[in-house]
């Protein structure tokens, strides 16, 4: 199994670390090559308007988006979930578009901006997990065909999937807990319907 990380800017390493700890073969990704015989790829963490920007300057969107529609499997988190998302309330990012969710950005007030919570995320398991939100953006709606995977306590929608696609507004890859990781490669060899 090889994994794409994409690696245009923000906390790249971070999952590419993860996946090393997992014994997954991994490709940072910044040119249009890399994204060639990749079974699943991830958009970090970051800047959304810098990457959306720069995935556009190393032809790498319109790639990016022919794979996914052809099944390959992207997980993305933050900034990569703002764009997978089809639309982007008051933003200039333009997204990739990928999945059918309404996703604000920085939606978090200023005392919030960043913070830890035990999360409840049924699809693995009991244990809650540690999930981290770093000027993070939410999912305020869900079309037809997107689950939802995990909420704060106030209902906020904070994950989804919807086919390969999966999104997470926390970052999974700043903690010890490899779960989200695990689950997302499960679904890229098929395990996870
Ligand atoms: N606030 C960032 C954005 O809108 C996302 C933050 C993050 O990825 N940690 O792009």
């Amino acid at each position: 199994m090889r994994i794409g990380v994409l690696a245009s800017q923000g906390a790249f390493a971070e999952h590419i670390a993860i996946l090393h700890r997992l014994k997954v073969d991994t490709v940072p990704v910044r040119l249009p090559h890399q994204l060639a015989t990749l079974d699943g790829l991830i958009i970090p963490g970051g800047e959304s308007t810098s990457i959306s920007k720069l995935i556009l300057d190393y032809n790498l969107t319109t790639e990016i988006s022919n794979l996914a529609n052809n099944g390959l499997p992207i997980l993305g988190t933050c900034a990569g979930m703002i764009l997978l998302a089809k639309e982007i309330p008051e933003s200039d990012v333009e997204p990739l578009g990928l999945m059918d969710i309404t996703v604000r950005r920085n939606a978090f007030g200023r005392q919030k901006e960043s913070f830890e919570t035990d999360l409840s995320i049924p699809v693995l398991g009991e244990k809650p997990f540690p999930a981290i939100f770093i000027r993070a953006p939410l999912i305020e709606r869900v079309n037809d065909g997107v689950e939802i995977l995990a909420r704060l306590a106030d209902d906020t929608i904070v994950a989804a999937k919807q086919g390969k696609l999966l999104a997470t507004a926390f970052h999974p890859e700043l903690t010890n807990d490899l779960r989200f990781h695990r689950y997302f490669l499960d679904m890229v060899g098929g395990d996870n319907k």
